[in-house]
């Protein structure tokens, strides 16, 4: 087993690779490869036995030329500067793909929010919005959901923003609940923009969706719904995950019956779900099945160069962000899988986060065919551009990708003067 891949490392060399064919300057190349700004901040909670801990928690704004820096926040036990760094420059390129007037961000709080009461969660969110109140806003840096943050965690953090500024500021984050100042259409918005890609990719190769089978790792709000769709879409879902384990049946999971499971389940998990025909495979040999199509939906690092040429699906549509290394990018364009890269595949929450923006800016709020034409138009136009760009330079996808956005961004980096 190699060493677990730095995933700074992993974004800087992407750039690196795409700076190299847009002949971007030195001086520019090296602004890119640096977040401009980032927050380390410490916050003391009190847990519910009445003793103190203190988190560590980041906020990483990476880039904010095309405007306020946009990106969800984690809270993970695994949680480093450095993956917040990759998921802040991931975001700058994601939200310049899907063409939306926002910068790139994000943050983390070193946790395991699965060993918190709800009470220490409370306490620690607003602790969080506490040290970072002053160095976000609308019009600075915009939150939102992430791995383990949910909408009334987006609740919670606002309402102690509003607290703190003593004013009615819902645009500062987004991913709220609908009856706190959120979008309809934002909950399902990253699955959803990802199946819109997937329809795109599965025309250019010729699979009928219909019928098409279905692995999914993760089955948090990206996965479930991704599992969901697919199988309202008539798609057949074969394989299901999370961390309590992995789920497989070829003949088809009862992917309602499995949800309504995890929404009951105190812990959100599939764990203690039953099924006859269903086995227990490992997170491993999901992403391996002879499937039409892949969805890691979970974290990042999970195809590499140990398993990438064992991976059999057609497409690989990456909900997660980082799912795979550049060594198994190689791999799997040599294998002619179709690859749609994360920050591609799954802009269509940060696409939704914008609306929901747009909708606080104005106060006035859209109907649900609103958000989901717009999602589509975004989705597909940026599908399109990043395929030209692929055939273009006979490129893979992700480097596509990179070419679109790096330009964009380099672009507005030097319209500001600040490197040329
Ligand atoms: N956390 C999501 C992402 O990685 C959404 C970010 C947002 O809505 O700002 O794209």
């Amino acid at each position: 087993m190699s060493v677990k891949p730095n995933p700074f490392t992993i974004a800087q060399h992407q750039l690196d690779d795409a700076a190299a064919i847009l002949g971007l300057s030195p001086a520019m190349h090296a602004f890119l490869r640096m977040p401009m700004r980032e927050l380390h901040v410490s916050i003391p909670v009190q847990m519910d036995d009445g003793t103190y801990q203190t988190f560590q928690g980041f906020r990483v704004q990476y880039n904010d030329a095309r405007g306020p820096a946009k990106g969800g926040i984690r809270f993970h036990p695994d949680e480093t500067i450095d993956t917040v760094r990759a998921l802040s420059a991931w975001m700058t390129w994601k939200t310049a793909v899907v063409d939306i007037p926002l910068g790139g961000g994000k943050g983390g709080i070193i946790c395991d929010p699965k060993s918190l009461s709800r009470g220490e969660l409370e306490r620690l969110s607003r602790g969080y919005m506490r040290r970072v109140a002053h160095f976000i806003g609308a019009d600075k840096d915009v939150p939102a959901p992430d791995v383990n943050t949910t909408p009334e965690i987006m609740t919670w953090m606002l309402d102690e923003y509003e607290v703190i500024t003593g004013r009615h500021l819902p645009g500062v984050i987004t991913g709220k609940p609908v009856h706190m100042f959120g979008s309809l259409g934002r909950g399902d918005a990253t699955a959803r923009g990802g199946i819109y890609t997937v329809r795109e990719a599965a025309k250019l190769i010729g699979l009928d969706l219909q019928n098409a089978s279905v692995a999914i790792q993760g089955f948090g709000n990206v996965g479930g719904w991704a599992a969901k769709l697919s199988h309202q879409m008539g798609m057949k879902v074969v394989a299901v995950s999370d961390i309590s384990g992995a789920f497989y049946d070829p003949a088809g999971l009862d992917i309602p019956a499995i949800a309504a499971h995890v929404d009951q389940n105190p812990r959100h998990l599939i764990e203690g779900y039953t099924a006859a025909g269903m086995k227990p495979i490992t997170n491993a040999e999901l992403l391996e099945l002879p499937v039409d199509l892949l969805f890691p939906a979970a974290l990042e690092n999970v195809i590499t160069a140990d398993n990438a040429d064992r991976i059999q699906a057609k497409i690989v549509a990456e909900l997660a962000n980082g799912p795979t290394t550049p060594e198994a990018d190689q791999v799997l364009f040599k294998k002619g899988i179709y690859i749609i890269p994360d920050f591609l595949c799954n802009a269509g929450g940060v696409t939704v986060s914008y609306f929901e923006q747009v909708q606080n800016a104005y106060n006035f709020y859209w109907p649900i065919e609103e958000v989901q034409t717009r999602l589509e138009a975004k989705m597909t136009t940026a599908f399109r551009a990043v395929h030209e760009m692929a055939q273009v330079h006979n490129v893979h996808n992700r480097l596509a990708a990179y070419l679109v956005s790096v330009q964009r961004v380099a672009d507005a980096v030097a319209a500001r003067g600040w490197v040329k």
